[in-house]
């Protein structure tokens, strides 16, 4: 079910720019055509700019299509530029939560604020031109690794996309690919790893400069060279925007300024990693096992 959810915000996220993309690839609108339809309510109006990415979250309720709550009674308020480490065992409602934000769903009860505008107030394409999302497991298309970064702005230059690709680390790489930017992606092209899938996702993003940055860290661990470029890229892509981050690293949790702790649903608990520690409570046992840059605990 995860991996469905995920392939349809990849989906999804892509929708709004992509409307008016001539001549884009027929997989993609595969793809597309699995993107959860929420239409514009009757005089939705697009979100003030320059957003600001404040994030509200008010008694939030969700289910999926069997009825059984994933989220309830979610309440969380997000200051603009603020970074908010999730925590929480799978299936707790991570993904859930952070799908809410660029409408791929609408909640059943409760809302979500961006800049205190209720999203159901907002047309769709203003929500998701304010947020990008960034996972290691994002879909790439068979398409040219420059038009895979362009995606993040349609009308980007080649000069502005190697910026974007340099800023994320992704440069080298790429002019090592056979045919460098032009070098098409997939079975065709070039395979990438999750290190560079993920470094073309940050240059997307980049590219796109959106207020608020949703990020899926990698469970497994990359190999060390991959993960600190990742990394690097990583910091630079948050400077300055909200974000939140599905934590599995002991440095992002460290570094989040708030961490919250979820489980069936619920936040049940909120702080910085010592407090939580400190605390003893779930967020101390899963921070012995999970974080796959933290030594062991013996
Ligand atoms: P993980 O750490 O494994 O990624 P998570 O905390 O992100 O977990 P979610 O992916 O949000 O948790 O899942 C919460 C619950 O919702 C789970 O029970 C999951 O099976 C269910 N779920 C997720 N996506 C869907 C979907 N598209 N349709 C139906 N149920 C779903």
């Amino acid at each position: 079910a995860l991996n469905i959810a995920r392939t349809v915000s990849g989906a999804s996220r892509l929708y709004a720019s992509l409307n008016s993309a001539a001549g884009a690839s027929e997989r993609l609108f595969e793809l597309l055509d699995m993107a959860p339809e929420i239409a514009d309510a009757p005089g939705a109006r697009p979100l003030a700019e320059p957003v600001r990415g404040e994030v509200a979250f008010e008694d939030v309720r969700f289910s999926y299509d069997d009825g059984r709550p994933v989220l309830d009674g979610v309440s969380l308020h997000v200051k603009p530029g603020e970074t908010i480490a999730l925590v929480g065992p799978s299936g707790a409602g991570k993904t859930t939560l952070l799908n809410l934000i660029p409408r791929f769903y609408d909640p059943d009860k409760g809302s979500i604020q961006i800049d205190g505008v209720d999203l159901r107030e907002a047309t769709v394409d203003s929500v998701r031109e304010a947020v990008s999302l960034v996972a290691q497991d994002i879909e790439l298309f068979g398409v040219s690794l420059a038009q895979n970064i362009r995606y993040g702005r349609l009308d980007a230059t080649d000069d502005e996309i190697e910026r974007a690709a340099r800023a994320a680390n992704a440069h080298e790489f790429i002019v090592e690919a056979a045919q460098g930017y032009q070098t098409e992606v997939g079975e065709r092209g070039v395979k990438l790893s999750g290190g560079q899938r993920q470094r073309v996702a940050i240059a997307r993003a980049l590219l796109k400069d959106p207020p608020i940055l949703l990020l899926d860290e990698a469970t497994s661990a990359l190999d060390a060279e991959s993960e600190a470029a990742v990394q690097e890229a990583l910091a630079r892509l948050m400077e300055g925007r909200t974000t939140f981050v599905i934590a599995h690293r002991l440095a992002t949790v460290r570094d989040a300024d708030r961490i919250l702790v979820m489980d069936a649903g619920q936040i049940i608990d909120e702080g910085t990693h010592d407090d939580l520690v400190a605390r003893g409570g779930l967020y101390a046992r899963l921070a012995a096992l999970q974080f796959n840059d933290a030594v062991p605990l013996a």
